[in-house]
């Protein structure tokens, strides 16, 4: 039977939306697990020195002799001490009689933070005396002995959710941030998450958990990876920026449904929701379609989704590449809110404007428009509905073409058209970003368009196979990675006009982040060989074994990587994805606690054969 486990309903009391200022607070951690005592609640204090957590105290527990470990959160006028762990707060109260003098100078010279063993029993606190916001509020502990475990030297920062300190000084001292409530929901949460999706995975549909090298090869194609010297002259690992050759080989090897919580590294830029190291729900299925991955991840996220958050409605919906384009600007919409790109190009077919007459006379030419509600009240004017419209080009727009505008865009009083003109694509994603702007600016002025409670999944699917290449746009990369098997209707068209071709390549957006992305793969070792060595013009050879395996009966198999970071960041409503990550790096790809990466005296780089080749401007910097 399955149980659902004890943080999910530990987390009830956290219902209400945790949206990116809600502050859970102990308080609500603790209080929630007094509702789950029908559940399994897990034994927080086998083997180990406490009887009891702090927060799990209440009235029921009175009488009882009980032994606490944690940290001093507060202490009042020498005569009450609050004493925290994971689990919540309880109060103790510090002895005042002349016998147990040596248990009073622990309590009342012990520094905050410090951690201490208290033994005593739980009392009541004396009528009027009860603390309603404090979930073990009903009672206190009487102390009989008490050690001091370690004393605690004057911290850098208050370990309380309410006192801001910069993100630099909580990953400097990462340990100490750790202690606070909100990182510990995350981590608990994420834990929980993880626990559910494994065995959803394993236990209900018979995966194989099963960990894949990170010491690795190149793979051409795809994101930039961390290389890691060999003794070997010249040789290099890299650090797998995925599993992907792997688990199409564990397809190869029959090991039929695959799936690993795996830790993927790449060497990119910062972004503010990248880490160079991350974590992946990585899955791989034989004999599977789309149709397949789809109800699975369906399925596992309806399945370990929290409990204190509204359940998760499956099918979700999808959307192809070209639609998400042409509708929101962008392949990974946020459906939360309206705001959709209309194409207006008819309406102004026989326009007077000069920039839009242009554009519509170029191939691909476009004009586009975008909606924002209510908009006037925010935003620069540019076309504003009303009777005289507030543009510098009003006066060039025909009385037809605004009628046909205000009829195609169902613009009313006090809303504002943004319009533009140009190709197609970059038509669409200039209003898809403009169109981000404009609810960030609506949502600094109080209206409410993307609840943080409410979680809008998103299929995007028939994606182009390849794309032009940023820096030679006559040259094509995948726009997956180069095992994506195409289309089954477009195969022809991978000989004659491949940037036509659509692939079985299907992305999984969450509220306008993609959490993940995935693929039928190609079984084919010649179509394989075929998409990289002549429409990507990649090195085969450093693919031969794939290659090789794909002409040993390879089975048809398709798979999935889902975002654990994003993800969790989304669920929890946090605003970095470092604040569900234990040990992050900075935005700039360093640990800010032990200061990686670092530097490596010469002669522990000999036996790599490396030697640094340091750059004119770095040359100050190391003289210091
Ligand atoms: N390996 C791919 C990625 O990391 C996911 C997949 O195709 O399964 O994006």
């Amino acid at each position: 039977m399955y149980f659902p486990s004890w943080l999910s309903q530990l987390c009830r009391g956290l219902s209400r939306p945790i949206g990116r200022t809600t502050q859970p607070t102990w308080g609500s951690f603790s209080r929630s697990l007094a509702l789950s005592s029908q559940r399994r609640i897990p034994e927080f204090s086998s083997f180990i020195a406490r009887t009891n957590t702090c927060g799990e105290l209440r009235s029921s527990h009175l009488g009882q002799e009980v032994t606490l470990c944690g940290w001093i959160q507060y202490r009042r006028q020498n005569i009450f001490l609050v004493l925290r762990d994971f689990h919540g707060l309880v109060q103790v109260v510090i002895p005042q009689d002349e016998s147990a003098a040596s248990v009073k100078k622990i309590l009342c010279e012990a520094p905050l933070e410090s951690v201490v063993q208290v033994s005593g029993t739980v009392i009541s606190r004396p009528p009027g005396q009860e603390n309603p916001k404090m979930p073990t509020g009903e009672i206190e502990i009487k102390v009989k002995t008490a050690e001091l475990l370690n004393s605690c030297k004057r911290l850098p920062f208050e370990i309380k959710d309410f006192v801001k300190k910069t993100e630099a000084l909580r990953l400097q001292y990462r340990y100490l941030d750790l202690r606070s409530f909100q990182m510990q929901y995350n981590l608990r949460l994420r834990s929980q998450v993880v626990m559910k999706m494994r065995e959803y995975l394993c236990n209900l549909h018979g995966f194989v958990d099963i960990e894949t090298p990170t010491l690795f090869k190149r793979t051409p194609g795809g994101a930039k990876e961390f290389l890691v010297p060999s003794r070997e002259p010249g040789k290099f690992y890299s650090l797998p920026q995925s599993p992907q050759q792997f688990k199409q080989l564990l397809m190869v090897g029959g090991l039929d449904r695959y799936f690993q919580v795996a830790r993927c590294y790449r060497d990119e830029g910062s972004r503010p929701d990248r880490q160079p190291e991350f974590t992946q729900i990585d899955i791989e299925m034989s004999f599977v379609d789309q149709t397949g991955i789809r109800s699975l991840i369906e399925g596992l996220l309806q399945y370990s989704w929290p409990s204190d958050k509204n359940p998760l409605v499956v099918p979700f919906p999808s959307m192809t590449f070209a639609e998400a384009l042409a509708t929101y600007g962008t392949d990974k919409p946020d459906t939360r809110f309206g705001m959709k790109i209309v194409d207006i190009s008819n309406a102004f077919r026989n326009t007077e404007v000069r920039f839009l007459q242009d554009a519509l006379s170029k191939p691909q030419g476009t004009v586009k428009a975008m909606c924002v509600r209510e908009g006037a009240e925010v935003l620069p004017v540019f076309l504003k509905a009303k009777e005289n419209w507030n543009s510098p080009v009003a006066k060039f727009i025909l009385e037809k073409q605004r009628l046909e505008l205000i009829r195609l865009m169902e613009i009313q009083e006090d809303d504002v058209v943004l319009l533009t003109a140009g190709e197609h694509k970059k038509a669409c994603s200039l209003l898809g970003k403009l169109r981000l702007a404009c609810a960030d600016l609506l949502e600094m002025k109080g209206m409410v368009l993307r609840d943080p409670a409410q979680f809008s999944f998103l299929w995007v699917v028939d994606f182009p196979l390849f794309l032009p290449k940023e820096e030679n746009p006559m040259e094509l990369e995948s726009a997956h990675h180069p095992f994506t098997a195409p289309h089954p209707g477009d195969i022809h068209l991978l000989y004659t006009e491949p940037e036509k071709v659509r692939s079985q390549h299907y992305d999984l957006v969450l509220n306008g982040t993609e959490i993940g992305g995935g693929s039928i793969r190609i079984h084919d070792a010649e179509l394989q060989h075929y998409i990289l060595a002549t429409l990507l013009k990649e090195d085969v050879k450093l693919l031969s074994h794939l290659l090789q395996a794909l002409d040993y009966g390879a089975p048809p198999h398709g798979g999935i990587a889902l975002g654990l970071d994003r993800l969790m960041c989304l669920v929890t409503g946090a605003p970095s994805i470092r604040d569900v990550i234990a040990f992050p790096k900075s935005f700039r790809g360093h640990d800010l606690m032990s200061n990686a990466p670092d530097s490596v005296p010469p002669q522990e780089l000999k036996p790599y054969h490396i030697q640094v080749s340091w750059p004119a401007d770095s040359e100050a910097e190391r003289a210091h």
